[in-house]
């Protein structure tokens, strides 16, 4: 027994010392798992822990072959590069790590993929309706906060902290995005923000409760319901054949990010000797008399000095990003991806990255952001038909050109370049992208002034607006709230244009998911939105027929969509006076029709020789024989 205790003592007293200095772990492996019978039979494994660079890794699982171990400047990493035959059935294979007479062991799951369709692709027949998570609806208080977590506060009344909204807020109100027409939903990132608020100037104050502050790739937030409610989330979406679509940031992470304390390689990110801010100047990049130190700054500055910038040129981090996409969009059955701050990125990297969920999944939908204010700026970030020497593959983008445009449309007197002509203009430009019918339009978005506030708060140039984004090309997407008059300016902080949904949370004195909590004016724009929404969900000619458009005479813009089956006619009288207008010279699309059905105010027009239009009013006319 003495004999026994004092070998214990010895025994214990050295695995002490060699815990502190060497002991190896494996405290984590991202993917956290991963599939068989995948396109891409290869699969690396980041595996993270004390000292787990240190380790000699074997892998004994029937199919799998562990083809090649990396170690990195810091020694708590090690990259498993796993061949995954296509004849490997599912199962939990033994990461096993070896160091003299000590053995690490982590269990690794290698699932079967689930029969749900992934990557299914929105397209221009489909109306996405952005909406930020946390402002949204609350369908579940126990979420709202959690005490161990870096900020652990909830308050409604602080417009940086969180508010409490949910995946389950978002199930519960499916049915009022269906009727207003709604197909597919894009979140702002649902992935964890798990951090301090941060100080951004004097004045704004920052925290994640919109998610762009990534702190663990493989972690849903449990304040919007973590992994288990975004899978259910997921299936309730699709159970309707609504499609989802999630918010990719390639670019940056919190400086609360796991990996950012203890990073694998200095090159992991992009370094200065002093915090460098990006110079936002994408012209860097297509300008063909620019400097390297502009492209440098562009892609190699940081968004903010609490965003931490990846260096994607990094191959192991490449990797990672890319790997979490595919992960995604094979856990959460994702149909498409907005990517975050695009233009920020390695545009090689970003041509990978694109090239491996296109390869996965053929009909996935992937479009940037990317602020461009003319068509062919924005052309270098997505597949275009210019001759820049760098070709993007990305498919689509979102369209800030129309979106600054129809702006610009609403709010200028009618001129040459003014007023409707820059609608006209900005389309008149198409030939700079490969297909123009993928771009995403909108009004407005969680990073702008909202739309009715920069229209005047006038509703006749409202609706004008929502005709045009409804009516014209490509895939639209839609602003949480705009239905319902919601309106703000960005000052003095970003959280403005962000309120909550009237009605989404307890105690809301009103409930606007229902037409009897709207008053008369946001039931009049709810239901202008929901008519043309589902008309043009059940109007083919809309999505994918070609579109004709005039040049702009007197303030009036015209434009017709049109296939085989149907030819709608989209009129509009931006000016302050009502016209007749004449229609001669539209014979070329016109010829053959004798009538017309107005859609918005379901009228019949039985002559089309003259069209009388209201002051500041537009018409859908779908043509009749
Ligand atoms: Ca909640």
């Amino acid at each position: 027994m003495k004999f026994l205790l004092a070998f214990f003592v010895v025994f214990t007293s050295v695995t002490t010392v060699y815990a502190q200095k060497t002991e190896p772990a494996i405290q984590r492996i991202d993917p956290t798992n991963w599939w068989v019978g995948m396109k891409n039979p290869n699969v690396q494994l980041m595996v993270y822990g004390n000292n787990a660079g240190m380790l000699n890794y074997t892998i004994n699982y029937p199919g799998v072959k562990l083809a090649k171990t990396s170690k990195v400047e810091n020694p708590n990493y090690a990259f498993l590069d796993l061949i995954i035959a296509p004849s490997t059935k599912p199962g939990t294979l033994k990461v096993v790590g070896k160091l003299g007479n000590q053995i690490i062991t982590r269990l690794y799951q290698l699932k079967a993929r689930t029969k749900e369709a992934k990557g299914t692709g929105v397209t221009s027949a489909d109306l996405i309706y952005l909406l930020m998570p946390d402002r949204f609806a609350n369908g579940d208080t126990t979420n709202d906060k959690f005490a161990t977590m870096a900020d652990p506060l909830a308050d409604r009344k602080s417009p940086y902290l969180r508010h409490g909204g949910d995946f389950k807020g978002i199930i519960n109100n499916l049915d009022y995005l269906q009727e207003l027409g709604v197909t597919a939903l894009w979140l702002t990132p649902v992935i964890e923000n798990d951090e301090l608020l941060k100080q951004e100037g004097p004045q704004r104050m920052q925290a994640g409760y919109h998610g762009y502050h990534f702190t663990d790739h493989y972690k849903v937030d449990p304040r919007f319901g973590g992994t288990e409610g975004y899978i259910q989330f997921a299936k309730a979406v699709h159970q309707r054949g609504m499609k989802l679509v999630q918010d990719a940031v390639y670019n940056h992470i919190s400086d609360d990010h796991w990996f950012y304390k203890d990073l694998p390689a200095k090159d992991w990110l992009n370094n200065w000797p002093a915090y460098t801010g990006s110079s936002h100047k994408e012209q860097a990049l297509y300008d063909e008399y620019s400097a390297d130190a502009d492209r440098k700054l562009l892609l190699g500055g940081w968004f903010t000095s609490f965003l931490p910038d990846l260096n994607q040129r990094n191959s192991f981090l490449a990797k990672y990003l890319i790997q979490h996409a595919i992960w995604s969009t094979e856990m959460f059955s994702l149909d498409a991806w907005r990517i975050d701050t695009y233009k920020y990125n390695d545009q090689a990297f970003m041509n990978d990255c694109n090239k491996a969920l296109l390869t996965e999944y053929p009909s996935i939908h992937l479009f940037g952001e990317s602020t461009a204010s003319r068509p062919l700026g924005l052309s270098y970030f997505v597949k275009n038909n210019v001759g820049f020497p760098f070709k993007s593959n990305l498919p689509g983008t979102l369209d800030f050109p129309l979106n600054y445009a129809i702006l610009d449309g609403l709010k200028q007197n009618f001129g040459w370049d003014d007023g409707v002509n820059r609608v006209y203009q900005t389309l008149a430009e198409d030939a700079v992208y490969a297909d123009p019918m993928k771009m995403v339009t909108s009004l407005d978005n969680h990073d702008m002034d909202r739309y009715l506030s920069v229209i005047g708060n006038d509703f006749d140039k409202y609706k004008i607006g929502v005709t045009w984004l409804l009516t014209t090309r490509g895939i639209p997407s839609w602003y949480y709230g705009t239905e319902i008059l919601m309106k703000n300016f960005r000052d003095p902080s970003d959280a403005e244009v962000r309120q909550d949904f009237p009605g989404g949370f307890a105690g809301d004195k009103d409930n606007k998911f229902t037409a009897s909590g709207r008053n008369k004016k946001e039931n009049e724009a709810f239901n202008y939105v929901k008519v043309l929404a589902n008309y043009r969900k059940n109007t083919p000619a809309l999505h994918s027929g070609k579109l004709m458009q005039y040049v702009p005479q007197n303030g009036t813009y015209v434009y017709f969509r049109y296939n085989a089956a149907k030819t709608i006619m989209i009129a509009t009288n931006t000016t302050d006076k009502e016209l007749s207008l004449n229609t001669a010279r539209y014979t070329e699309r016109l010829k053959g029709f004798i009538g017309a059905r107005d859609v918005i105010n379901n009228k019949r027009l039985s002559d089309l020789s003259a069209i009388a239009i209201p002051a500041k009013t537009v018409l859908v006319l779908e043509l009749m024989k």
